[in-house]
């Protein structure tokens, strides 16, 4: 079935598919064999297209990603279809104090675009790696803050390939739990609206974001930045998952070549040829020991993707590595 999904996607699609692409070229962690078909729009309607034949398979696993720098992909690789969202899907339109994005535009991009016009509200992505539609669906951000907040409506692909607008009424989020972790459909482009301040304010902003993060987080290692999740909980009594990490000892650890960075224990960085096996037993080690010492369970904000195609949180894999 597989090999007929390609063929299709070939003749409908193929000036965008590649196969046998190694998900390691474009994975943050630099890990990941093969996967069967790499699909990369370059409109909307090349990416409703791709959603469109994808469900025509229901055997053929297919997965949407934006960068990857949330996912750890299998060394086997990925016996499925991955649509990829970049840069050829990443047209952003600002018109006064509501900026449209489609969903490939880097995240980075975003701030630095608001900043000229002096729009405030969303300074806190401007470190963060990845598209914005990856962004989304994690509901990822920074300094306790999330990008939903500023979201007043999301344009999503269903499995029919057709788009259905959501607006912030609808939208039930909480801290990096975004109600399209459990959605099928795809989101295609998001608008966002801010306040008006002055350039030079919000610039002034994004640098001491900037500075403060260059000094606290590995940049020199291929890494997939937190990989465990600060539970609200867990913060108030023992503090963030990187010092609970660091209390257990766990700084340096390494697993072949996966390693608990002694910069910051809730980063683990490649140094050379990990593997999945490595990172997912580094994982459990980390969410074991500190479960042991405090009674609490950290769960990953990274997402695993096994070689059939299920897609979860990392610590869900990890929990058989030890
Ligand atoms: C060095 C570093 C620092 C980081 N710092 C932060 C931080 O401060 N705060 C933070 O929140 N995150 C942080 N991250 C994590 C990550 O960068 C964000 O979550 C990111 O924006 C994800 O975007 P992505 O395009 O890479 O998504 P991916 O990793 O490609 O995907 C993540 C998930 O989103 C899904 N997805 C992606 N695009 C779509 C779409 N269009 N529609 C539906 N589902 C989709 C994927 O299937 C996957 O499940 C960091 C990562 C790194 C490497």
């Amino acid at each position: 079935m597989l090999n007929k999904a390609i063929q299709l996607f070939q003749q409908k699609l193929g000036h965008i598919c590649s196969q046998n692409v190694p998900c390691k070229t474009f994975s943050y962690w630099k890990i990941g064999g093969p996967a069967a078909l790499l699909v990369e729009p370059e409109s909307i309607n090349e990416l409703a297209t791709a959603i469109k034949l994808a469900n025509t398979f229901e055997e053929v696993p297919y997965l949407v990603i934006g960068d990857g720098s949330n996912m750890l992909y299998d060394s086997e690789g990925f016996d499925g279809i991955l649509i990829k969202i970049g840069n050829k899907l990443s047209r952003m339109d600002i018109k006064g104090t509501t900026v449209i994005c489609e969903a490939g535009v880097w995240v980075p991009e975003i701030t630095y675009r608001c900043s000229h016009y002096g729009l405030t509200g969303i300074e806190h992505i401007c470190g963060i790696p990845g598209r914005i539609g990856g962004l989304i669906y994690m509901n990822g951000g920074a300094s306790r803050r999330s990008i939903l907040e500023n979201t007043e409506s999301i344009d999503l692909i269903n499995k029919h390939g057709e788009i259905e607008t959501v607006t912030k009424d609808d939208l039930i989020f909480s801290y990096r739990t975004s109600p399209f972790q459990n959605d099928p459909r795809i989101i295609a482009r998001a608008t966002f609206k801010l306040s008006q301040s002055t350039r030079k304010a919000v610039r002034s902003e994004i640098r001491k974001i900037l500075a403060s993060r260059r000094s606290r987080f590995p940049r020199k290692l291929p890494n997939c930045g937190s990989v465990f999740l600060s539970n609200p909980n867990m913060y108030e009594t023992i503090g963030p998952p990187g010092l609970a990490i660091e209390r257990e000892g766990l700084k340096g650890t390494r697993k072949g070549d996966a390693q608990i960075s002694p910069q910051h224990a809730n980063f683990i960085v490649n140094l050379g040829n990990a593997t999945s096996d490595d990172v997912l037993y580094l994982i459990a080690l980390c969410r074991h020991k500190v479960y042991e010492s405090t009674g609490f369970k950290m769960d990953c904000e990274v997402r695993y993707l096994s070689k059939r195609g299920e897609l979860m949180q990392a610590h869900q894999q990890a929990e058989n590595s030890l």
